[in-house]
C-alpha cells in the first residue's frame, strides 16, 4: 500500500500541513502528555492566534501543546465536490492512528483506517438530506472513550454542512472543549455561514482543497486505476476536476451515456413543449439513475433487519416482536427514503454541472478565451452555439443553469426549477 496521501491529487501544500500537524500529534504521544488533559490547545473562538508558548513538560499544565506545533482538536476540511474533502480528512486519520511515521501506508493503524476497520477511526456518512442531533450526541459520546489503539479517537464527518441545527449544537460543545485524545475532522463545500455555524468554524483549523488540474486527476486514473492515458484525458477535463466522476466517466459506459444525453439538451431545445419534454426526460433520467444506485443496498439492509427479526416467526412472543418489527421496518423506509432523495438531488446536481460546462465552453469561445473546453465531444456545438449566441446569450443561459441549482439547494422542487431552467435556455 503506498503513502496513505497518494490518492489526494494535486493538494501538495494540505498534504504538507496534515504530515506537520500529524507528526506534532505523535510527538505528543511519545511524551506521554495526553493522558493528562488538556493535550491540545483547542482554537479559540473569533481568533487564531497562538495562546501563550507552551509550557515545559512537568510544569503546572502538562502537555499543552504549542499550537504552532500544528495540531489541534478540531479541522475543517473544505473545497468543491471532488477535490478530495473525505480522502484529505481519512488519510490524516491513518496518519493519526500511524505507528512508523505520519501516514506509512503499511503499518496496521495506516491498513486499518484506510481500509475503514480501525476501532478508533469513525466516517460519518450522512445518507439522507441532514444528520440528526440523535445521531450526533451518540457520536459525541463515543468519541469521547479513550482509544483502544493508544492513539486517537477520531471522528470523520462527511458532508458537515448537512448538519441540522440541533446537531451542530451538539457537536459545538463536544468540539468547544474536547477530550484530550479526541479529534473531530469535518468536511464541508465552503466555511460559508450556509455551509457550516461561525461558532464551529471559529473552533476549527480550516484546511483549504482546491480544484485539482484535469492533468493531475489524468494522472492518477492511469496510474491507479489503469485507464488508457487518452480516455482519462477526456475523462478529468469533462469532469471538470472531479477525481471520482472522472473515474465513473472513464470506466462505466452507463454514465458515458447519461453525460450524452444531458450534453443533447442544447439543441433539442426547439420550442416551448421541447423545453418542457427535456426538462422531464432530465428528471427522470435523475430518478432512475437514483433508483439505481440505491437499489441493492435497499434490498440487503431490509434482508439484513427481517432476518435480524426472525421474520416468519411462529413461536410464544411472536405477536409482540412482530409489532416491534414493524416499527423498525417503519424506521428502515424512513432512512431509504431519505437516502433516495439525496441520491435523486446529487444525480440531478452532477447532469446540471455539465450542461454548465457546455455553456461555459459557448462562453469562453465567445469571447475568444484561450482556454481548453470541458466538453472536447461537443466543442463544435458549443461553437456553432457561440456564434448564434454571442458571449452575452452564452452567459445568460450558464447563469440559467447556475440558478437553478441553486434554487434546487434552496429546496425549490426540482421539477419546477428544471422547467424555469429549460424555457430559460431555449429563450435565452
Ligand atoms: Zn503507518
Amino acid at each position: 500500500m503506498p503513502d496513505v496521501f497518494a490518492d489526494l491529487v494535486g493538494q501538495a501544500e494540505a498534504v504538507a500541513e496534515l504530515r506537520r500537524a500529524a507528526g506534532a500529534a505523535a510527538a505528543v504521544l511519545a511524551a506521554g502528555a495526553v493522558d493528562r488533559a488538556p493535550a491540545l490547545v483547542a482554537v479559540g473562538p473569533s481568533s487564531e492566534a497562538a495562546p501563550e508558548a507552551a509550557p515545559e513538560a512537568g510544569d503546572t499544565e502538562p502537555g499543552v501543546l504549542d499550537p504552532s506545533s500544528g495540531m489541534t482538536h478540531a479541522w475543517i476540511f473544505t473545497g468543491p465536490p471532488g477535490s478530495g474533502r473525505s480522502v484529505a480528512a481519512r488519510a490524516f486519520a491513518a496518519a493519526l492512528q500511524c505507528a512508523y511515521g505520519t501516514g506509512c501506508g503499511e503499518c496496521p493503524g495506516c491498513h486499518t483506517t484506510m481500509g475503514g476497520t480501525n476501532a478508533d477511526v469513525r466516517m460519518v456518512v450522512p445518507e439522507g438530506l441532514s444528520i440528526g442531533v440523535g445521531e450526533m450526541r451518540a457520536l459525541v459520546l463515543r468519541a469521547a472513550s479513550t482509544p483502544s489503539g493508544g492513539r486517537w479517537q477520531v471522528v470523520v464527518i462527511e458532508d458537515a454542512d448537512r448538519l441540522t441545527e440541533a446537531a451542530g449544537n451538539a457537536l459545538l460543545k463536544a468540539i468547544e472543549e474536547p477530550p484530550p485524545r479526541t479529534v473531530f475532522l469535518l468536511c464541508a463545500p465552503s466555511t460559508h455561514p450556509d455551509d457550516i455555524s461561525v461558532t464551529i468554524r471559529s473552533r476549527c483549523r480550516v484546511v483549504p482543497l482546491r480544484q485539482p488540474p484535469a492533468t493531475a486527476v489524468a494522472e492518477v486514473l492511469v496510474r491507479r486505476d489503469g485507464i488508457a492515458p487518452d480516455v482519462a484525458q477526456w475523462a478529468a477535463s469533462a469532469a471538470q476536476g472531479h477525481v471520482g466522476r472522472a473515474r465513473r466517466l472513464a470506466r462505466d459506459p452507463e454514465a458515458r451515456k447519461r453525460r450524452e444525453a444531458v450534453l443533447a439538451v442544447p439543441r433539442r431545445l426547439t420550442g416551448v413543449g421541447a423545453a418542457f419534454d427535456a426538462a422531464s426526460a432530465l428528471i427522470e433520467a435523475a430518478e432512475a439513475e437514483a433508483e439505481a444506485s440505491v437499489a441493492e443496498a435497499d434490498t440487503a439492509e431490509r434482508a439484513a433487519l427481517e432476518t435480524a427479526l426472525g421474520a416468519g416467526g411462529t413461536g410464544r412472543g411472536a405477536a409482540g416482536a412482530i409489532r416491534g418489527a414493524a416499527g423498525q421496518l417503519k424506521e428502515l423506509e424512513k432512512r431509504q427514503k431519505s437516502r433516495a432523495t439525496r441520491a435523486q438531488r446529487d444525480a440531478l446536481d452532477r447532469a446540471l454541472v455539465d450542461l454548465a460546462g457546455f455553456y461555459r465552453d459557448a462562453l469562453t469561445m465567445a469571447l475568444r478565451a484561450p482556454v481548453d473546453p470541458v466538453h472536447t465531444d461537443t466543442a463544435a456545438l458549443a461553437g456553432a452555439g457561440a456564434q448564434k449566441w454571442d458571449a452575452e446569450g452564452s452567459l445568460r443561459r450558464l447563469e440559467a443553469v447556475l440558478a437553478c441549482r441553486a434554487a434546487i439547494e434552496a429546496n425549490v422542487k426540482p421539477r419546477i426549477a428544471v422547467e424555469a431552467m429549460m424555457l430559460a435556455l431555449w429563450k435565452g
